[in-house]
């Protein structure tokens, strides 16, 4: 155990290849892929699993809209830091925290306790604390270094945690390993319908009961404002999904859309997504 959580070897029968999906195996400061011999580095206790890149990487064609940028942000622990700190000083980022804590709360109440949640993107832990109470092992994930090394130094939870960085589009978990994934403030940085299908599929794929997925709400006040006032741009303000999209983006990943809160009525139009797999969807894990 290193003091910030058990190491990643503790997870080593949950893991998959980001490349192939096979199993990997943990020595003291590299992992393996069984199967296709890719090799990750473990640094500072944290893996590192991302696989970048957008829809190329699983076989769609790349699209020049693509959100490969966002992936780029936040390599750098001060950047993340600054992002972070935000959330804490800036006065319309006040109480956004606690009311996306409550929206998660209200969620887990939903689907009970759990073994293990992978948080993707976790940023920097803010929203840990709401949820980790209600699991006995944490996987913090994101595709940038910065936000998982501030978030290992800066989040308050005491419940186990292991750290990782992965990309959500080949999340590095078995089929089904988990039993919930939070994945909150990503879809909206996705522009393409490929990239936003894929994280629906991933999300999915790795969890065994549940998934809390924010999307920016097509029919929020916020989006239709901005629609009255630029009505001939043809990019969105942000990419943004409806509800009927959210609800077949599950049901196509043998889920249902179970709950589907907004963060704020006028303020944003972020909105929370309890997906719950249907019992009938799969064999149950033991
Ligand atoms: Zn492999």
């Amino acid at each position: 155990m290193t003091p910030d959580g058990p190491r990643i070897a503790a997870i080593e029968s949950l893991l998959a290849c980001p490349e192939c999906r096979d199993p990997l195996s943990v020595g003291p400061d590299w992992i393996r892929c069984e199967s296709c011999d890719a090799r990750y580095p473990i640094d500072d206790g944290v893996a590192l699993l991302a696989l970048r890149g957008g829809s190329e990487t699983w076989g769609v064609a790349q699209d020049a809209l693509q959100g490969t940028e966002y992936q780029a942000e936040f390599q750098d622990i001060a950047q993340a830091a600054e992002y972070n700190l935000q959330f804490r000083r800036r006065p319309l980022k006040l109480g956004v925290t606690p009311r996306e804590s409550r929206l998660i709360r209200r969620c887990i109440r939903q689907v009970g306790r759990s073994h293990a949640i992978l948080e993707i993107p976790c940023g920097g832990g803010r929203l840990t604390p709401a949820f980790a109470d209600a699991t006995d092992l944490v996987i913090e994930a994101d595709i940038a270094i910065g936000q998982v090394l501030y978030g290992r130094k800066a989040s308050q939870a005491t419940v186990p945690r292991v750290w990782m960085t992965a990309s959500a589009f080949h999340i590095p978990l078995r089929d089904r390993s988990v039993d919930g994934v939070i994945c909150v403030r990503l879809s909206h940085h996705l522009p393409t319908a490929a990239e936003r299908e894929r994280l629906f599929a991933e999300v999915m794929r790795v969890s065994s009961r549940f998934a809390i997925v924010t999307y920016f709400d097509r029919h929020s006040l916020k989006h239709l404002t901005w629609r009255l006032r630029h009505p001939f741009s043809r990019k969105a303000r942000k990419p943004a999904l409806s509800k009927s999209e959210v609800a077949s983006l599950a049901e196509a990943n043998g889920a249902r859309l179970v709950s589907n809160e907004p963060l704020s009525r006028f303020g944003s139009g972020h909105r929370y997504a309890l997906l719950v797999r249907d019992p009938g969807s799969s064999p149950a894990r033991g």
